[in-house]
């Protein structure tokens, strides 16, 4: 069968791919530790899996409207204006199966082939395959050397008429790195002045430490607003990534065009998750929070246990649930004959060695780093990084 050219240029998720390498090893009996997806280890919130059952033994169990039940897209509303001040109208939420396919299904209504979309570098692995697999051209902007927030001056340079939008992502994947008031204000005005969408990829805002404080980008720069589309979820602050719930909230004309493509792909999404996340979202505020605290002391712990080991060297996160090192002084180096060529040798040899899941940077578009995501307990923690020093130690 023919196999069409953007199917084969396609990277798939290094992040599920190590994920789901890790778990096959565990099936065959080996003691691994995955560091590998951005995924919580808590139980969905006691709220969501009381609204699940009542849904289905109460037989919301058929097709919703595409865009989603009312209860939850009101819910969402409740949600933005309690917690930013922003008031939104349920028509103007699409619920989606998880934020990732609303971040697809924005970019499918706002580029068209050829046209430019801005990324900021090191990126989600999904952003840059999302903009080529609709003939888009991910425009890269490297943050790395200004702590992981772009610079104005850099950002000016990589607009073209052709720019279409630009993607933020705070607090950031892989980074951990929290966009302050003047980096959003200039994005912002920048946005308004060519015209570019912002997709404000917002899905780990509650998860912010150091007593940092997370900016909605239109409470910065309201006069963006009709051109600002936010994505957000249950997955990581409520700990539901099974669910597959996200939502976006926007301009009324573009989330009526969202809504018509995802009419055309998935339809609703699951109707007994969208009741669960009704539950959340009403009545889950306080396991958020509780999950924020264990998270919080899981983050001191990692970067204090990574402190101590030899060749990397990071910037210490103060978001979302990732420590984003590089790894240069460990290429070139070997372990037990085996040589370390680039960040992705080093993952496999580690997994195969240490049985320790960690992502290479190179999926970040940001080659010589490695992400770690310490979403695990604390016992996990202090095992895994334990045995990455120990493979660190035994490098010659
Ligand atoms: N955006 C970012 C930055 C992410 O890390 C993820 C991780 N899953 C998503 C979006 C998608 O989340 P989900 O589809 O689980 O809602
Ligand atoms: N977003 C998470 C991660 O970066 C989960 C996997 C995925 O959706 O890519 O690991």
């Amino acid at each position: 069968m023919y196999i069409s050219q953007r199917a084969r240029n396609m990277e798939p998720s290094a992040t599920l791919a190590v994920t789901a390498k890790a778990k096959s090893l565990k099936r065959e009996g080996k003691p691994v530790i995955s560091f590998g997806a951005g995924e919580p280890d808590f139980d969905s919130p006691a709220s969501a899996i009381r609204y699940a059952e009542e849904a289905m033994k109460g037989g919301q169990t058929h097709y919703t409207p595409g865009i989603g039940i009312p209860e939850l897209r009101e819910q969402v509303c409740a949600y933005y204006k309690d917690r930013f001040g922003l008031e939104y109208s349920p028509a103007d939420v699409v619920v989606g199966s998880g934020a990732k396919p609303l971040l697809y299904e924005a970019l499918g209504c706002i580029i068209d082939p050829g046209d430019e979309v801005l990324v900021f570098t090191p990126a989600w692995v999904s952003y840059v395959e999302q903009i080529r697999f609709f003939d888009g051209v991910p425009v890269l902007v490297d943050t790395s050397k200004t702590d992981f927030i772009p610079r104005i001056v850099d950002v000016k340079k990589a607009v073209t008429p052709k720019t279409r939008a630009m993607i933020l992502n705070n607090p950031s994947n892989p980074t951990g790195a929290i966009y302050d008031e003047e980096c959003l204000r200039d994005l912002g005005k920048l946005a308004v002045e060519h015209n570019i969408a912002i997709i404000y990829d917002e899905i780990y805002e509650r998860l912010v430490y150091c007593g940092e404080k997370h900016h909605q980008i239109l409470n910065i720069v309201p006069e963006a607003r009709d051109l600002t589309i936010i994505i957000n979820g249950v997955s990581k602050a409520f700990a539901m990534t099974g669910w597959r719930i996200g939502y976006a909230l926007g301009p009324s004309k573009m989330m009526s065009y969202i809504g018509d493509l995802q009419g055309h792909i998935t339809s609703n999404a699951s109707s007994v998750a969208q009741w669960a996340s009704v539950g959340a979202l009403k009545e889950a505020d306080e396991d958020v929070k509780t999950m924020h605290k264990a998270f919080s002391a899981r983050r001191d712990l990692t970067v204090s246990l990574m402190k101590e080991m030899p060749y990397i060297t990071f910037t210490e996160p103060k978001g979302a649930f990732y420590v984003w090192f590089n790894v240069d002084q460990a290429i070139g180096k070997s372990w037990k004959g085996q040589k370390i060529t680039d960040d992705a040798e080093l993952c496999k040899i580690v997994l195969e060695a240490k049985y320790v899941a960690l992502v290479p940077g190179s999926a970040f578009m940001s080659p010589g780093h490695v992400r770690i995501s310490y979403s695990n307990s604390e016992e996990e923690i202090r095992e895994g990084l334990g045995r990455f020093k120990e493979f660190l130690e035994e490098l010659e």
